[in-house]
């Protein structure tokens, strides 16, 4: 049974990988904030420690191979591990098959530190069209990248085909599950000044407010819905912020029927309570061309973690 709202806090544990593979800076100065995640991690953890709650890291591979004492602390803490990447890379930037060997890399790095995850969180949230048949393909349970709903999971489409001449035409529904996103609810573009591309540098009150007033309104108008923050240590993790998370956590906890939980937790609940075939009758407008889509999977893939 789902509680009437779950609060979901992510932290995509960027490290050096976004510097390098999205921003692709050779500036070691730059580099270096990916470097803070030491320290953002470790208070993060000792916060999720102090108020025993779980929550979703999802790590680049690259970033797994730099640290993996550090992640594996955040596994034997207990909290879930996702995909994101190998080195933050878009990708809207590779073919299917170097699609393919990204994302078997970043399974790779997590299968050393023996992690097998069922969550993905694709780097800086971007997709191709090839990104939902493969995660399907690897049997991934979840995605958490995309914004069709706020705090409404649905199923995700393959095959959509969209130009600026013809109509938009429909793909088939897939298993995969979405559990949405937002850029108002992450950490990144309020805080992290990049100079000409993100001014970054809100006070963290103003943050407070809004993270605060959607999750009011998910409590009082979205029932079994999912409430979730993306955050980044190397972010969220500097003094002032995360004193403002740990007074929301504080004040979300307080409300009625609300529960903290990993999104993989998350996801398997809200599957069970919501079969593919009867969520499609019961949402036609994204049900697309209303075939549910077979797609292969990789023999032996399974959905070893659930935490
Ligand atoms: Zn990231």
């Amino acid at each position: 049974m789902l509680p009437r709202l779950s609060c979901c806090l992510t932290f995509d544990v960027d490290g050096m990988s976004a510097w390098i593979g999205t921003l692709k800076t050779r500036n070691p100065s730059m580099i270096s904030r990916g470097e803070f995640t030491i320290t953002g991690t470790r208070r993060v953890l000792q916060l999720l420690r102090r108020h025993d709650l779980q929550a979703s890291f999802f790590v680049p591979g690259h970033t797994i191979c730099a640290y993996p004492d550090l992640i594996r602390e955040i596994a034997d803490a207990g909290h879930e591990i996702g995909h994101h990447g190998w080195v933050h890379e878009n990708p809207a930037d590779f073919e299917r098959e170097g699609e393919r060997i990204v994302l078997e890399r970043g399974l790779a790095a997590m299968e050393r530190i023996g992690v097998r995850p069922v969550g993905y969180r694709s780097p800086a949230w971007d997709f191709s069209p090839n990104t939902v048949p493969l995660l399907n393909e690897y049997c991934f349970l979840y995605d958490s990248s995309c914004m069709g709903d706020d705090f409404n999971p649905y199923y995700l489409r393959a095959g959509d085909e969209f130009s600026s001449d013809e109509p938009y035409r429909f793909g088939a529904l897939t298993p995969l599950v979405e559990l949405p996103v937002s850029w108002g609810l992450d950490d990144y573009p309020a805080f992290e000044t990049i100079p000409g591309i993100n001014r970054g540098y809100s006070p963290p009150s103003a943050v407070e407010e809004i993270w605060e007033g959607d999750f009011a309104y998910a409590h009082e108008h979205c029932p079994q819905g999912i409430f979730t923050l993306t955050m980044h240590p190397e972010f969220i993790g500097r003094g002032h912020r995360i004193a403002m998370l740990e007074r929301l956590i504080e004040r979300f906890s307080r409300r009625d029927g609300v529960r903290f939980s990993s999104l993989a937790a998350y996801a398997d609940k809200w599957r069970t309570a919501n079969p593919l075939a009867e969520w499609r009758e019961a949402n036609p407008l994204r049900a697309g061309s209303g075939a549910i889509e077979t797609l292969p999977r990789q023999e032996g893939a399974s959905r070893r973690q659930t935490a």
